[in-house]
């Protein structure tokens, strides 16, 4: 398949990230603090669209709260790890060096001495500890101002959401193709990998196939097992598109009719996934759509069975806020995205598992992905 060029591009345009960079100094100033240092991983892909890789030499993103020209403090030999990013045409001020001097003494050079910092939470003790004396104070973790930008997903954002889901939902349509009696779950994997890649992801993240007893653990991988007939399988999928958002999708297979029972069970955690999802508007607690969920299942005798929360938001990173989880009353606003997966699990026997990536709108929300949500019935031989 192939995707439109500007649809494909490694970063978005570089107004989206003057946007985000004006507002992570908004946000940094009302939290009292005079500027962010943000190392390489999500948060500097999202705030200058920069996918560099943290090595031992520093790569820092100061973010002044006063709303000057951020700093990008990069190793003279990686600056061209910055080239496919928005930090030149945003003109953001480059101070590279070279070994032999120290990157942390010119990022306190950004800064007034002691200011209140905040770093990334994913910047590596190597860096924090000597950034931290550098600096004369001791940073904070920027995860809440962050959070609050990242929570909130902007259109562009949203496209990319709906383009990831419409690809992973491409590979679950071929399932029929990989999924078979005979055959291990590792085999399964291997081809669902490709069609990950095949159908539009840059990778695949992570693909979870448990057959029979397997789908009763929800942290199951894949193994050796070999697929028999009358296996409920769930297949749990995903991994990023360009420019780095990440789908996740989950559908449960069975090869030959299921039970009776199966199909019973299978029908109320339907019911659960869909009752969650109509739940979800502007305005309404995370923890109620895990309750909407939960409530279904447990009025049915399956509330053990249900082992975990209901979702996880989703963006540049797999799991992200907001968590749809018992205690945490953040309120749902528009642009947030995130998984609704409830699944029930009988230990020793079979799982199974659906999830869909719905992103709040207006007055409820809209799911990225759209295959059916029934038990999907594969042949036998
Ligand atoms: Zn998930
Ligand atoms: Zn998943
Ligand atoms: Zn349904």
């Amino acid at each position: 398949m192939s995707s439109d060029s500007t649809h494909s591009a490694a970063r978005f345009p570089s107004e989206v990230y003057a946007s985000r960079l004006s507002r992570a100094a908004e946000y940094a100033r009302e939290a009292g603090l005079a500027a962010l240092l943000i190392t390489p991983g999500p948060d500097l892909q999202y705030l200058v669209g920069s996918r560099a890789s943290s090595f031992e030499r520093l790569i820092c993103l100061v973010v002044p709260a006063d709303g000057e020209t951020p700093t990008v403090v990069v190793p003279r030999l990686e600056l061209a790890a910055l080239t496919d990013s928005a930090v030149a045409e945003l003109g953001l001020q480059i101070t590279d060096w070279v070994d032999g001097v120290s990157p942390y003494d010119l990022v306190a050079e950004a800064l007034h001495p002691g200011a209140a910092t905040a770093v990334d939470d994913a910047m590596p003790a190597l860096h924090f500890v000597p950034l931290a004396a550098a600096v004369g104070r001791v940073p904070v973790l920027a995860t809440d101002v962050l959070r609050r930008l990242r929570m909130i997903k902007d259109d562009a954002e949203i496209d990319a959401l709906r383009r990831a889901g419409q690809a992973i939902d491409r590979v679950h349509a071929r399932m029929g193709e990989f999924l078979k009696v005979g055959r291990t779950e590792a085999d399964v994997a291997t081809d669902i990998g490709a069609a990950i890649v095949d159908e539009g992801h840059t990778g695949a993240e992570f693909i979870i196939v448990g057959s029979g007893p397997h789908g009763a653990d929800p942290h199951h991988e894949v193994s050796d097992r070999v697929i028999e007939a009358g296996d409920v399988v769930v297949i749990d999928i995903g991994g990023p598109v360009a420019p780095g958002y990440n789908s996740d999708s989950t559908r449960t297979y069975v090869l030959g009719e299921p039970t009776p029972e199966i199909a019973s069970q299978y029908a109320v955690l339907e019911r659960a996934q869909q009752a969650a999802v109509d739940a979800v508007r502007p305005g309404v607690t995370a923890q109620s759509i895990d309750a909407a969920a939960r409530d279904i299942l447990a009025a049915e005798g399956l509330g053990e069975a249900f082992l975990h929360r209901t979702g996880h938001g989703i963006g540049l990173s797999v799991h992200e806020e907001p968590y749809i989880v018992s205690g945490n009353d953040i309120e749902l606003t528009e642009g947030m995205a995130f998984s609704v997966e409830p699944g029930i699990y009988f230990r020793g026997e079979w799982g199974a598992r659906i999830e869909d990536i719905v992103v709040v709108t207006a007055d409820g929300c809209e799911s990225v992905n759209l295959r059916p949500h029934g038990l999907t019935v594969l042949p036998v031989d």
